[in-house]
């Protein structure tokens, strides 16, 4: 395992900005977790585990520690019976490809969580979710290094304190755990309706009834595609805020000034979509000078880097959008991305 010094942390997110980390090396198997946790602890310093970038945003400092990219690679369906299957994958798989493998094998229970980007070990930190399904409903075991034990470890599904995009992961366990492999239960079958109402119109135009995994992975890749940018050429984090759930109380009285607010019932309250709050205090499509940075047209949710010097940019940008929404609505938009450290 080789430890570089010095290493720029623009190309370890997609946003493309940030500081350099002062080590940084990337970790193949469980031995290779133990033994850069091990130098890390050694030399007195902090230690941090990434994916693909696609969720982080770096301070312009840079990292003072060891930076681990997870590059644990693992791939097994175990099938139970005729309808369960258990698919076992590394944290370092990039989770598109896992999706796309677990669909060609019939399977169903990740397919709406297609071309979501980055590695499989991210998933559980945020409980990834999209168009109706979460990593929570599937996920049954984590096996992780557990920094304060100095031990690995095997997590239930239920000890993870799930929550919506959210999990033990980044609140009172943040930093303490380094997930090496996840375990999804799928089973064989058909995708349960009904379904979110834009996967539902692709159906119809497409004159699809019987929907397969395999049916409703296409349509969602479908639609992120028509309406979000590859991270691969435009640098962005996908969704830079989370859409937020506010009181019912709140909701009524913000329905009285706004009769047309798009809004679906959440567990705690109302969920609304923060794109249609953007998009109303004026920040769709628009591209900022004194920053650099502007919002994509088809999906304001998404923060662009076009020119930005630096992460101070980004964040000023974001700031903006967060105080026009919070003075309209009063509602404070919560950033999406880790900002690490
Ligand atoms: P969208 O489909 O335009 O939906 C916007 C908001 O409306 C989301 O909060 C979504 O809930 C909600 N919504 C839409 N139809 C709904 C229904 N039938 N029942 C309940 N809630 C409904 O959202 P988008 O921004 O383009 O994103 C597409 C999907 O990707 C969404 O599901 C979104 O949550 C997901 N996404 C997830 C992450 C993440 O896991 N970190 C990041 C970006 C986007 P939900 O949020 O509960 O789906």
């Amino acid at each position: 395992m080789k430890i570089e010094q010095k290493v720029s942390l623009a190309s370890h997110s997609t946003m493309g900005l940030g500081g350099q980390a002062a080590y940084l090396c990337s970790v193949a198997n469980r031995n290779d977790v133990a033994e850069a946790l091990a130098w890390a602890k050694s030399n007195n310093l902090p230690a941090i585990m990434i994916g693909g970038g696609s969720n982080i945003v770096w301070k312009d400092e840079g990292y003072p520690g060891l930076v681990i990219v997870n590059d644990v690679l693992h791939y097994q369906i175990y099938q139970e019976d005729e309808s369960n299957a258990y698919l076992t994958a590394g944290a370092g798989e990039v989770w598109d490809s896992v999706v796309e493998r677990s669909v060609a094998a019939g399977l169903t229970g990740i397919e709406a969580l297609s071309l979501i980007p980055g590695k499989t070990g991210a998933t559980p930190v945020q409980n990834v979710g999209a168009y109706g399904q979460d990593i929570s409903q599937t996920l049954t075991t984590i096996e992780a290094f557990d920094s304060q034990t100095g031990q690995f470890v095997t997590l239930r599904g239920s000890d993870c304190a799930f929550g919506y995009r959210t999990s033990r992961f980044k609140t009172t366990d943040k930093g303490r755990f380094f997930i090496i492999t996840i375990t999804l239960h799928l089973t064989r079958g058909k995708p349960v309706p009904p379904f979110y109402s834009s996967v539902q119109t692709y159906f119809e135009v497409e004159g699809i009834s019987d929907v397969s995994p395999a049916a409703l992975r296409q349509a969602v890749m479908s639609i992120r595609a028509s309406k979000l940018p590859d991270p691969a050429f435009v640098r962005n984090c996908g969704s830079f805020f989370a859409n937020p759930i506010i009181r019912q109380d709140q909701f009524i009285s913000l329905n009285a000034s706004y009769e047309n607010i798009p809004h679906w019932p959440a567990d705690e309250g109302v969920k609304l979509p923060a794109a249609w709050l953007i998009e109303q205090v004026g920040f769709k499509d628009v591209h900022d000078n004194a920053t650099g940075m502007s919002t994509w047209p088809q999906q304001p949710l998404v923060l662009v880097n076009e020119k930005a010097r630096n992460t101070a940019d980004l964040l000023a940008f974001k700031q903006k959008i967060v105080d026009a929404v919070q003075a309209k609505f009063g509602i404070v938009l919560q950033q999406e991305p880790e900002l690490l450290p």
